[in-house]
């Protein structure tokens, strides 16, 4: 950084950060923005932990539009402009019992978006999967068979890295300058009219933040944006603001063999011809197809008993998978028998506790874009949309898509909660 008081310091390059300043800048070219991070370059956070698919079923209006209208602008990068996003379309399937909750969720999905059904005769030409786990295990287990099945046909996988550096590079044009190795440790809060008497600021003075304690030193912006994820809340509790999320370790274990190599390239739903995203009827432990590597990535995002713990470098934890994702996943797709863990890692989701949607929202001269809730790069460029407004004051946004939506609904004092079903 310059020395200068750049009009607005950006905290955190991940997905949100990244696309939250390009809509600040293009809409507000004469801006002095610097966006700085304390990882070495762009997309290091949760952002690089991902399991990187891209969907648009979600039941929530607001979670619907932000994830529709991404994709939309997404899939124009790609195309239009041929800038290589990573962006294939093999499709989300999820595998449902009749009575499973989620098929009245994908019957009104499918008259939004893209859903195709496929009926137990249709799913039975696939000899890899087991449609009605029998035995001693399932009893235990409780698993329930799988007799149909619904395919987002918009849906598929992305490489977050390459979204971020396509929003990187257009920052870089734009002339927003970037401080990376840069760890804010404390954001600082004063008196608008300080009096330089200790024990400031006083209950009866106006406050603003002044400036953010860094390894680097004191850094001083007119404005501020926080979009660091579960490390929000570091950061605004001494505040006495409320970031409203609570962080989730999420594990993804790479899983690959003979069996799964000859199945990852040859999937009957799409013309990617790459085996969908696709999520099981127990507890929503999905298969991730993971093209280049002709393995899976499998997950979950598990509830009761994974606690609210939170540790700087979370590693993925083996037992879970031996014990619990194994389980469940190998005995609906047992060609995972045998299969090896050839890579795994973890991450945090920033969870929305009530609705499972981002809250973006200001406090004084600080705007804070977190709560992406386990789906923030497919949501990445609404969510940078929203923030943009909410940063300029506007009582709506238009997203890319065309839709509008009220800026106070992702807020704290008037949200419209709306609370998310299908979380992945
Ligand atoms: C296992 C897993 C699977 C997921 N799967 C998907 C998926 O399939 N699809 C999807 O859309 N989303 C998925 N997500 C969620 C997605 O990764 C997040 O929603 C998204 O990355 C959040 O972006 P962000 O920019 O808010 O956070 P981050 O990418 O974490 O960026 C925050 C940045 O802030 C920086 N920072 C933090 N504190 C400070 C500080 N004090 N000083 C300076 N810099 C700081 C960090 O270094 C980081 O770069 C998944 C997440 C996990 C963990």
């Amino acid at each position: 950084m310059t020395g200068s008081k750049p009009d607005l310091i950006v905290i955190g390059a991940g997905i949100v950060g990244l696309s939250s300043a390009y809509y600040i800048k293009k809409l507000n070219p004469d801006l002095d923005i610097t966006v700085i991070d304390r990882a070495p370059t762009i997309a290091q956070g949760n952002t690089a932990r991902s399991a990187a698919g891209f969907r648009d079923l979600f039941t929530s209006d607001i979670n619907f539009e932000l994830s529709h209208s991404t994709m939309q602008f997404f899939r124009d990068v790609q195309k239009k402009n041929k800038y290589d996003l990573g962006m294939k379309f093999v499709g989300y399937l999820f595998l449902m019992g009749k009575h499973d909750k989620r098929v009245e969720y994908m019957e009104s999905l499918s008259k939004k978006t893209g859903v195709r059904f496929y009926d137990e005769k249709d799913l039975k030409s696939l000899d890899y999967l087991n449609l009605s786990p029998a035995g001693e295990n399932s009893g235990i287990m409780n698993l329930p068979d799988i007799e149909l099945a619904a395919l987002g046909q918009n849906c598929g996988i992305i490489d977050p890295g390459l979204v971020c550096n396509f929003y990187y590079e257009e920052l870089r044009k734009l002339g927003v300058s970037f401080s990376f190795n840069t760890d804010v440790q404390m954001v600082r809060l004063s008196p608008v009219k300080p009096l330089d008497y200790p024990g400031e600021p006083f209950l009866w003075q106006d406050k603003t933040i002044s400036s953010l304690k860094t390894n680097k030193g004191e850094l001083n912006g007119e404005q501020y944006l926080l979009a660091t994820d579960v490390w929000t809340t570091g950061l605004t509790d001494p505040l006495g603001i409320d970031s409203h999320i609570r962080p989730k370790k999420r594990q993804v274990f790479q899983v690959s063999g003979d069996k799964i190599r000859d199945v990852v390239l040859s999937s009957p739903f799409t013309d990617e011809r790459i085996f969908p995203f696709t999520i099981l009827p127990k507890e929503g432990v999905y298969l991730r197809p993971a093209a280049q590597e002709k393995s899976f990535w499998v997950g979950v995002a598990d509830d009761i008993g994974r606690d609210f713990s939170f540790s700087e470098n979370p590693e993925a934890e083996d037992d879970f998978y031996n014990m619990s994702i194994y389980q469940i996943a190998n005995s609906y797709f047992p060609i995972l028998e045998g299969a090896r863990v050839t890579a795994k890692w973890a991450g945090y989701y920033s969870y929305n506790t009530i609705d499972k949607t981002p809250f973006i929202f200001r406090s004084m001269n600080l705007v804070i874009a977190t709560g992406t809730s386990g789906s923030g790069i497919l949501k990445g460029d609404g969510i940078g949309r929203f923030t943009e407004a909410v940063f300029s004051g506007k009582d709506k946004v238009q997203l890319y898509n065309g839709s509008e939506i009220e800026t106070s609904s992702l807020g704290v004092d008037y949200r419209m909660i709306d609370k998310e079903k299908i979380i992945l």
